[in-house]
């Protein structure tokens, strides 16, 4: 349903009337909904938040032409429609020229041609603000061809052939499915080869992002990064890894024979990672890893970095680019497709400034994690000079020769959106909803006389920004954080729920994981959960009643919590899932049980020193992965691990990065990583349902962790 705005205040006469009122009726016959205001101030609230509104018809005598100004601003190409009386004098400005202003009159006799004129400036205006290929995919759905290729469904017919195929195809609509066509449409041009219109939306993008040259990936970031390993480093290279990387990055360095040296983030106290300090980038220090690597290292040819952290710190990449001398440097920014169109984020992300000499820059960017479009859709951004043809075969290797159509299509609308002022505006405005639930936080803990919710962020957040560590601040736990180095996005908001004061744990705790749980069932999903942290997002889809909503359940929690209920009342999935055990339990007894634990195998500490040393480096991912496909492994038990090498990556979630890596043995001195792992099995074991998912571990018929290790 598409939106027309009428303005036209109250006092009109009957001849004007008359001719509004056909107008209107000749507009919602051709399934236009009409929204009339008397005042400009009314409609210009409703453009504001209205971007369904394809049209804004205005009686000339109602509104002065300068107060239209505002909407050059809102949206200068919105078709406005002034409608006159024949007496009145043109009296236009230069300014108004910004507008996309047309002119009715009012006559007894509105005319088809009237309303054909204002149908044909929305069309127009559609097409205008719709970019080039999602444009055309539009046109070709709607010219019904007929296809005698795949897909097999034929634009949604076969499901139409069968009662489930039926239900199916219903529930997510006709044009799901016509716009899922085949790569052999020729007007569209090619993914995988880059030409016609896909090139289009890949420059329209490349623009859009800053880059020298972008690609759609349409299936996720996880292969992004694969496709940019791949280009980056060849068998027997040496590359940089950020410690806290994604599992994708692993996952290359199985197929591929790098040998890996690693750069190293701190933690805190909530298993919060930090970023890795800026001693890591300097040649000494990288020098001093490859002198000191278990397999003979060069100087690494590609370095990859998360940016921003799963918990949203952000690095001074500026720093980095200039200190860090390696030719390839790519940063998996995943989670935070966004930097480019707000200017709280310059120097903060990779492809804010041109490669120097010979240096290639990659950006990674998840596109469907905090911009809208869908799930897999991914980008990768370059700055600097590539083998075009080379990168090209990279890409192709890593995808599919039928990719979906909407997705390419959805990379292009989330450019779109972001582009200019409309960009900015909606960026912004999920920076200040973060910024004032931050605050709400605040304010609620200040009024609480006992225990509340606490945000991870520095003491004064009145102004929006990317908020800088600090070392001598407290608030975020990090030893020895360099200044100018690591800033905090405010649009990731961590919630820390008691239990740990000045790094140590304190008597009382809420386990996040209990709030978590009753959050869920109340219809809010949180990020992501830590032991006493929980990261909510705030993207362009947050609305206020939402941030709302979520302030009021952390309130029912408290209230409940304080009123002690049961587990049975408070969080019905977990005790639908083990009624006998939860039975008669109160909820503070639960987060007692839980804080007890945490307390008898102090996870501060252990969240501090799992990472002090890292597994001893045994042979390379790609090595283990190869004794893996051959099957020279067994299986021991986690808590036997020690001294094993191991065939798989261990992953838990949270904080989600991979804990040991293929090819990595836990010796005396690793053994905290160990010990950290055993700790979650025991919490998972002692209490049900809070068991954490771990990647790369089996469970045997007795409910103990086992994990694949080499037979060596
Ligand atoms: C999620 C994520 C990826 C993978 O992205 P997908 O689009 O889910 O495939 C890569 N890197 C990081 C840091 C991520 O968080």
């Amino acid at each position: 349903m598409r939106d027309i705005l009428v303005t036209y205040h109250n006092r009109l006469n009957e001849q004007k009337k008359l001719f509004l009122n056909k107008l209107t009726q000749h507009l919602t016959d051709l399934e236009y909904n009409i929204i009339s205001s008397s005042t400009l101030a009314d409609s210009i609230s409703t453009l504001k938040h209205n971007a369904r509104i394809v049209s804004y018809i205005v009686d000339w005598e109602s509104v002065e032409l300068k107060q239209l100004e505002v909407i050059a601003e809102l949206n200068p190409d919105l078709p406005i429609f002034l409608i006159d009386t024949h007496q009145n004098e043109l009296d236009l400005e230069l300014s108004n020229f910004n507008l996309n202003l047309d002119f009715l009159q009012y006559d007894q006799h509105l005319t088809k041609e009237d309303t054909n004129r204002i149908v044909n400036a929305i069309n127009d205006y559609l097409n205008i603000i719709t970019p080039p290929f999602t444009k055309e995919l539009m046109r070709y759905v709607n010219s019904n061809k007929y296809t005698f290729c795949t897909p097999g469904h034929m634009a949604g017919t076969a499901f139409t052939r069968s009662p489930v195929g039926a239900h199916f195809h219903d529930f997510f609509g006709a044009n799901t499915f016509k716009a899922d066509i085949s790569i052999s449409v020729p007007e569209l041009g090619s993914l995988l080869d880059h030409t016609g219109l896909h090139k289009e939306a890949e420059e329209y993008i490349s623009e859009t992002f800053n880059s020298d040259y972008s690609y759609i990936v349409t299936n996720g970031t996880s292969t992004a990064n694969k496709m940019v390993g791949l280009y980056s480093a060849s068998d027997g290279d040496t590359i940089l890894v950020d410690r806290n990387c994604h599992k994708s990055i692993c996952h290359f360095m199985m197929m591929t024979d790098v040998i890996p040296i690693y750069l190293r983030p701190t933690r805190n106290a909530y298993g919060i990672l930090g970023g890795i300090p800026q001693s890591e980038f300097t040649a000494k220090e990288i020098q001093n890893k490859i002198d000191s690597s278990p397999i003979q290292a060069q100087w690494p040819t590609y370095a990859v970095i998360t940016n921003s952290t799963y918990d949203g710190l952000l690095y001074n990449t500026e720093y980095i680019k200039r200190t860090l001398k390696v030719n390839k440097l790519h940063f998996d920014s995943a989670w935070v497709p966004y930097t480019n169109f707000h200017p709280i984020y310059k120097g903060k992300y990779g492809m804010c400034t041109s490669a120097i000499g010979e240096q290639i820059i990659f950006e990674t960017h998840s596109t469907h994690k905090l911009l809208a479009a869908f799930s897999q859709a991914s980008m990768i951004h370059v700055k600097g000079k590539i083998d075009k043809d080379v990168m090209d075969e990279c890409y192709m290797m890593h995808t599919s020769t039928s990719p979906l159509y909407q997705i390419t299509a959805s990379c292009e609308i989330a450019a779109a959106m972001m582009r200019g002022e409309r960009g900015y505006n909606l960026i912004n405005r999920s920076i200040k909803r973060a910024t004032n639930f931050r605050q709400e936080i605040k304010k609620l803990k200040a009024e609480s006389k006992d225990w509340y919710f606490d945000v991870w962020q520095p003491e004064n957040i009145e102004h929006p920004e990317c908020w800088e560590l600090m070392p001598h601040d407290k608030w975020h736990g990090f030893k020895n954080q360099d200044i100018n180095h690591m800033y905090l996005d405010p649009v990731k908001v961590t919630i820390i729920t008691p239990g740990i004061t000045n790094n140590q744990l304190s008597d009382f705790g809420i386990p996040a994981e209990i709030v978590s749980m009753f959050l869920d069932d109340h219809g809010v999903i949180v990020e992501k959960t830590g032991p006493y942290s929980m990261l909510f997002l705030f993207s362009i889809g947050i609305s206020r009643p939402k941030s709302m909503k979520l302030l009021t359940i952390l309130n029912n929690f408290k209230s409940a919590f304080d009123k002690n209920q049961s587990v049975r009342n408070m969080l019905p999935n977990l005790y639908s899932r083990y009624p006998q055990f939860y039975q008669n339990m109160k909820i503070q007894e639960l987060a007692k049980r839980i804080h007890g634990l945490m307390q008898q195998y102090n996870l501060p500490k252990m969240m501090y020193h799992a990472f002090d040393f890292l597994p001893h480096i045994e042979m390379t991912p790609h090595n283990a992965f190869k004794k893996l496909i051959k099957g020279e492994t067994k299986t021991v038990k986690l808590r036997d691990l020690e001294n094993h090498t191991s065939a798989v990556m261990i992953l838990p979630y949270p904080p989600g990065v991979p804990l040991i890596m293929p090819g990595e043995k836990v010796t005396q001195e690793s053994r905290g990583v160990l010990d950290y792992l055993i700790l979650l099995e025991n919490i998972g074991r002692e209490v049900p349902g809070f068991e954490t998912d771990i990647h790369g571990v089996e469970k045997d018929q007795d409910g103990n962790l086992c994990i694949k290790v080499l037979i060596l």
